[in-house]
């Protein structure tokens, strides 16, 4: 297969245009038959306001060799690696294997054992998307918190009411990234997802799309069950060696296993306490906290096109790092263009905050979380669990300041240190109810300085970036997993039997990235068990 780079059109020129230049580009003959896909597509705006769509493509069928002999610019030959599973594995899988977790972790790791006939029963302790879905939409119309079952926990974990971005920074040299989006596609998602440099599918493609994964999951031997809590791990000791025996499901059920999987997500606090009540090894890690910013995406769009945006190219996103003089990094996060800033919390009394978006992104304010990073120096560990105590003490003080509503501050008025009294140019798009706060109350100085020191430094980058009107929104806490929990090359803890997965145990950072670091599992698991041969 041929693979062709740098390929241009102009926004908004249909992509058949594309056939035309592959003909020119690799000198065939008119009426030569030959077949093509896209396999990237990004937006070069580096001349702007000269912009253009920038495409990679894949031809088969043609002579290659002959072609190669002499091979035009930007053209390779490749071939396709497809993603591979081994379930190689010959010991004895005395119990069905148990995920905790339905994220994107726990979904992929439990499709593919699913898949290769390993018969996993996936926990969830949230709701399945249809009923979780109800419980958010009514906290963020009357602030009831249900906190079993809202924006953190159900269905889909943690990413399903997001901006559902699904690029990933993590090297992919076995294709299971592709695997990921694939397997989205098969079950509903838009196949340019496939193609796009930065794929997303907001939150209206994604609920359906995990619905759908679950179901192929039941139907592959797999079950799911929702309204699971695992809430105690039963361990057993042999020879020096801690090995788990069972979980304990919502305080009654035992459920006897030889493997569990821990795909808990980030906030699932209440769970790290147990495991570490139960010894389970776990260290505090650096993490990163702030504020969710909000701009018109306009003015966003204009600055990074250098023209209004059209029908023609997608809302611009953005990505912004700063340094400040002390040496703190803060930087721009989970962007959304044509977004809304949504209540996430997941505890009764604390308050936190996101982005979301829906696939049009079409919301007047682009936002992201703005943040700056903490390390265990900073908040002190005496236990691994003090960066999680950090978190919330914020979030109980974003609920006091906003009263149990989200915080929100103009920028201008954060900078003067006073609370806001009305919104400027710029108004809000939220799911949840907003009250006016001075957010500085929230952080230590350190921190807020460190915003405002960054924000001169992004309003080089991005014209109007540090307006006064900016909304900024409180708080931005849950960024990343405030534990590690320590595994072997295999994926297994220092505990036997327990397999630490996904964000919640450190090993990801977004949905894509989860989903491979569930797959990466499943894989370690293929490798040490057979697939399950009886009906248990
Ligand atoms: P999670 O998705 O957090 O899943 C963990 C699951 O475990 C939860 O469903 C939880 O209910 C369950 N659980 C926890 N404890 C237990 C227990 N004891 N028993 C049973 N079940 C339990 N990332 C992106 O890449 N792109 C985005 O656009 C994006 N937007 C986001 C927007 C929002 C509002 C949020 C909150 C996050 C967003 N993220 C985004 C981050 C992304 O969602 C996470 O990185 C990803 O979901 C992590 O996957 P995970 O499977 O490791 O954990």
């Amino acid at each position: 297969m041929l693979r062709i780079n740098q390929l241009k059109l102009l926004p908004g020129e249909p992509t058949e245009h594309l056939e035309k230049k592959i003909c020119r580009i690799l000198h065939l003959k008119p009426g030569t038959t030959f077949q093509w896909k896209m396999i990237r597509q990004s937006v070069d705006a580096r001349k702007k306001p000269e912009i253009y769509m920038v495409y990679t493509v894949e031809v088969s069928g043609l002579n290659e060799k002959k072609i190669l002999q002499h091979p035009p610019k930007n053209v390779t030959s490749v071939s396709e690696k497809a993603y591979r599973f081994s379930a190689c594995g010959t010991m004895e899988l005395k119990q069905r294997p148990v995920v905790i977790g339905s994220g994107p972790a726990g979904l992929f790791c439990t499709y593919l054992l699913a898949k290769y006939g390993y018969r996993p029963i996936l926990l969830e302790r949230g709701k399945d998307a249809k009923s979780r879905q109800k419980d958010v939409e009514t906290f963020w119309k009357s602030g009831t918190l249900n906190p079993e079952s809202n924006v953190q926990f159900g269905e889909g974990g943690a990413g399903t009411f997001s901006d559902g971005k699904l690029n990933t920074l993590v090297k992919d040299k076995l294709g299971r990234s592709k695997f990921v989006l694939e397997t989205f596609v098969t079950h509903g998602a838009p196949e340019r997802i496939l193609y796009e440099a930065k794929p997303h599918i907001g939150t209206d493609i994604l609920i359906p799309v995990i619905t759908e994964i679950r179901r192929s999951i039941e139907k592959l031997g797999g079950e799911v069950l929702f309204q699971s809590k695992v809430t105690d791990f039963e361990l057993k000791e042999k020879e020096n060696r801690r090995i788990l025996s069972a979980v304990i499901v919502n305080d009654t059920k035992r459920i006897p296993c030889d493997l569990a999987v821990l795909a808990l997500g980030h906030s699932a606090r209440d769970t790290f306490e147990t495991l570490y009540r139960k010894q389970v090894p776990m260290e505090a890690k650096s993490f990163a906290v702030g504020v969710r910013a909000e701009h018109p995406q306009e003015m966003i769009d204009q600055a990074q096109y250098g023209r209004k945006r059209g029908t023609d190219l997608p809302s611009s996103p953005y990505k912004l790092t700063a340094q400040t003089k002390s040496g703190r990094g803060v930087y721009s996060f989970c962007m959304c263009p044509g977004g809304y800033v949504v209540n996430a919390s997941s505890e009764p009394g604390r308050l936190a905050v996101n982005g979301m978006s829906y696939s049009g992104r079409d919301g007047e304010n682009a936002n992201s979380a703005l943040i700056v990073t903490i390390t265990p120096e900073d908040y002190g560990t005496d236990s691994p669990l003090d960066g999680m105590e950090f978190q919330r003490r914020l979030e109980e003080k974003a609920y006091e300041l906003g009263q149990g509503k989200i915080p929100i501050q103009q920028y201008g008025d954060f900078c003067k240190n006073v609370k806001s009294t009305e919104f400027g140019e710029v108004k809000p798009q939220l799911k949840g109810e907003y009250s006016f706060a001075n957010l500085r109350e929230l952080f230590p100085d350190y921190l807020s300085d460190a915003l405002m020191e960054a924000m001169e430094t992004f309003e080089q980058k991005i014209h109007g970036f540090s307006r006064p009107d900016t909304l900024f929104s409180g708080v931005e806490s849950r960024t990343s997993s405030p534990v590690k929990l320590p595994r072997n090359e295999e994926c297994e803890s220092p505990i036997e039997g327990l397999y630490p997965c996904g964000e919640g145990a450190g090993y990801a950072g977004g949905i894509t990235s989860a989903a491979m670091d569930g797959m990466k599992v499943a894989e370690a698991i293929g490798r040490k068990y057979a697939p399950m041969t009886d009906s248990r």
